[in-house]
């Protein structure tokens, strides 16, 4: 049974949905079966994948708050290799209609229990707060994936997100563990991003991921085509900077796994 990642940082536009949805086709490249959850009302990840948001029979939001089963609301988008649950704005009713729900923190485990089994890896693109979604999405993990975009205000509010995956864990989900953090949007000439950088390096050593992903048009242009830019275009550096990615992340899951004896 494959391990279950929550990609998040409350933090807007720091490249979350970007590495979802290319980890996500980076892994199934790897020939692993992956399923990308799209836990964010915005739906990003789910245009991103080529698909209608507008008209979805069954999205993450009734496997969230109905009795509706994860499988009936999963997808395979045409011209990809990794399944899909999608999300649109019927997702926002979620954030306050779970607060009056019993076992309110872990519907989205609960519902996951069943279909877990089939994949190798599960994503999870969470939205960019720390709301009633992400604490769905954190007590359902295993690891937890940071995108970071390496400038000034980088790390403020990571503490807050820290504390919240502590909490939790504490809470609610023992095993959950920071997996890594990711550098997006990296532009080595920057003086600035180098520095974050190496304050990111000193204050969380290893949990760093050593694969950088840079800034890149074509990782922009490619949702534009409802495609990850391995569909897009395989040579850019972007999608090798994803392959990479992907490849170190099958690593720390394995030792994450054989570290707890499976
Ligand atoms: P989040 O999900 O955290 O809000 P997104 O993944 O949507 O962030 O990224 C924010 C914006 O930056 C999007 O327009 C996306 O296309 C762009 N973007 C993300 N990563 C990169 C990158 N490495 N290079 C260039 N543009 C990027
Ligand atoms: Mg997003």
């Amino acid at each position: 049974m494959g391990n279950i990642y929550a990609v998040t940082n409350q933090k807007g536009g720091v490249g979350k949905t970007t590495s979802t949805v290319n980890l996500a086709a980076a892994l199934a490249d790897y020939r692993k079966k992956v399923l990308l959850i799209d836990l964010d009302p915005q739906g990003n990840a789910t245009t991103g994948c080529g698909i209608d948001k507008e008209n979805l029979s069954n999205s993450s939001y009734e496997v969230v708050m109905t009795e509706s089963k994860a499988v009936d609301a999963i997808v395979r988008p045409d011209e990809l290799s990794f399944d899909v649950m999608p999300a649109n704005t019927d997702l926002t009713a979620a954030e306050v209609q779970l607060l009056d729900v019993k076992l309110r923190e872990h519907r989205l485990r609960l519902a996951l229990e069943s279909t877990r089994e089939k994949y190798d890896f599960i994503l999870i693109d969470c939205p960019p707060s720390l709301s009633m979604l992400t604490v769905n999405a954190l007590v359902a993990s295993r690891g937890v994936l940071i995108p970071i975009q390496c400038e000034y205000y980088a790390l403020e509010g990571l503490s807050s997100l820290l504390k919240t995956i502590e909490r939790i864990k504490q809470r609610a989900n023992p095993n959950l563990e920071v997996t890594g953090l990711i550098r997006t949007m990296f532009d080595a000439r920057n003086n600035l991003a180098n520095q974050v950088s190496r304050q990111l390096i000193n204050h969380f050593q290893g949990k760093v991921f050593h694969s950088i992903i840079p800034r890149n048009v074509r990782l922009a242009e490619a949702p534009s085509h409802g495609l990850p830019v391995l569909n897009y275009d395989r040579a850019s550096r972007g999608a090798i900077a994803y392959m990479a990615l992907a490849s170190e992340l099958m690593r720390r899951d394995k030792k994450a796994t054989e570290a707890a004896g499976g």
